[in-house]
Formats: C-alpha cells, sequence, structure tokens
C-alpha cells in the first residue's frame, strides 16, 4: 500500500485492518447517478481507497444541483457532471481509479458496466432506470445499494440476491406509476446526503464482509429525526428473482 496515512482511521479499525484496506483497493463500484446520493457517495468511497470508482451520468451541472451535490463547484456550472466529478474524485484521491460512462446507458451498456464492478450503488433519480439496474444485478448477482431521498423522507437498502434476499422489484413491483422528481417535491441538501454517504456505508461493509445488511428496508424521516427499519420478504412471484431459486445459477 503506497500511503498508509490516508486510511490510518479507518486500517486502525480491527474490522478493516491492512487486509481489509487492500480489499477495497482491488474492489469495483458502479454508482449509477453522480447527483444528490451518488455525490457524496463518490467522494466517501473515493476517499475510503476503491481501487475503482465508475461513474455513469447523462446531465450537465446545473445551478439547482449545487445546494446538494457536493462534489461540484459553482465553477462547474455547464461543464458534464462526469468530468467534473472525475476531476474532483481525482484531486481528492489519485490513487482511485476513476472511469466514466455517459449515459443513459441501454440495457447492453449497463450489463457490461455491472459485469466489471464488485458492487452496484443505484444513486439514480427515475423509476425505469431503478427496474433496470435491478434486473440486470439479480442476473449478474451482484449486490446492490439503492438508495432514494425527497421531501424529508429517506430510504436505503441493500439487496444482495445472489445471498438469497429480496430484490428492488420484491419491494417495488412495476406498477407503472409514475415517481415524484425533487424537481417538484423538493428536498433538503443534507437530508439526501444521509443516504447517500450511509449508501457508501454499505458498500464498504459489504466489500468487507462486514454485518449482514441485505434485505432491510431502512426508512429516514428527517423531520422527526428518526429511522424505522423493515425486513422485505422474498417474494417467491417477483418476476425479477422469483422464478430463479436461491442457488441456482454460478
Ligand atoms: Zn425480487
Amino acid at each position: 500500500m503506497s500511503d498508509f496515512a490516508r486510511y490510518s482511521r479507518q486500517i486502525v479499525l480491527r474490522e478493516v485492518g491492512v487486509n481489509g484496506q487492500q480489499l477495497l483497493r482491488d474492489s469495483s463500484v458502479l454508482i449509477v447517478g453522480v447527483g444528490g446520493l451518488g455525490a457524496p457517495a463518490a467522494l466517501y468511497l473515493a476517499g475510503a481507497g476503491l481501487g475503482r470508482l465508475i461513474l455513469t451520468d447523462r446531465d450537465r451541472v446545473e445551478p439547482s444541483n449545487l445546494q446538494r451535490q457536493i462534489v461540484y463547484r459553482g465553477s462547474d456550472v455547464g461543464r458534464s457532471k462526469l468530468d467534473a466529478a472525475a476531476e474532483a474524485l481525482r484531486a481528492l484521491n489519485a490513487e482511485c481509479e476513476i472511469e466514466t460512462l455517459p449515459g443513459p446507458l441501454d440495457e447492453a451498456g449497463m450489463g457490461a458496466a455491472v459485469r466489471n464492478a464488485d458492487l452496484v450503488l443505484d444513486c439514480s433519480d427515475n423509476f425505469p432506470t431503478r427496474v433496470m439496474l435491478n434486473a440486470i444485478c439479480v442476473a449478474a448477482r451482484k449486490p446492490l445499494v439503492s438508495g432514494a431521498a425527497i421531501r424529508f423522507e429517506g430510504q436505503l437498502a441493500l439487496f444482495d440476491s445472489a445471498r438469497g434476499s429480496a430484490c428492488y422489484a420484491c419491494l417495488y413491483p412495476d406498477t407503472g406509476e409514475t415517481q415524484e422528481t425533487c424537481e417538484e417535491a423538493g428536498v433538503l441538501g443534507p437530508s439526501v446526503g444521509v443516504v447517500g454517504s450511509l449508501q457508501a456505508l454499505l458498500a464498504i461493509k459489504r466489500l468487507l464482509g462486514l454485518g449482514d445488511d441485505a434485505g432491510r428496508l431502512h426508512l429516514w424521516d428527517a423531520l422527526r429525526m428518526s429511522w424505522r427499519t423493515l425486513n422485505i420478504p422474498r417474494d417467491p412471484n417477483c418476476p425479477v428473482c422469483g422464478a430463479r431459486p436461491g442457488a441456482a445459477h454460478g
């Protein structure tokens, strides 16, 4: 390891240590969407010494992003989010390899990106992307950390179908409803930052094999400052994971 001091605060944790740090260095994480969730998640993962971050996004930086998308500066307005985020992340940690995939990715492109990663963060802002990403992650047996935040509510879950947990479609069947957006409904920056930060935490824990977070839905209420955690039952009739008995496919 080239820089022990940089990671000393986490290496000193018995549960991480030098071996855990090397595990992170050997790991790749795909972050789909570098917005309010993906920005803090990417910063924390680059800071933690992930070996490679793969980012995909379709947007340019807009003034209204700066309230919560903390990887961007005012001077980035008008730039591609991928270019601006990659520059900031490299400036934070040159040891972290940053790969950028301009979106929107089609199913084949997203599939290739998922297969190149050890773990996926869904930081997207739309239901069709969430549905597609979940199906790809189930098929590729990759852990998926899903996050969302709107108004004063946030939610967070690790879906790990390779280990028999429920998938995103077990929780949210595709009912064809359109989802609200933060543009219409609003959100506070720190509230979405809490969820994005915890997506990075769940990713690090899963990569290091710490705890068992799969299959639980964490609901954040920013007005009450409280969390609720629910078990997500696996739906035996789920069109995405239901027809695939747990241990099949290798
Ligand atoms: Zn399912």
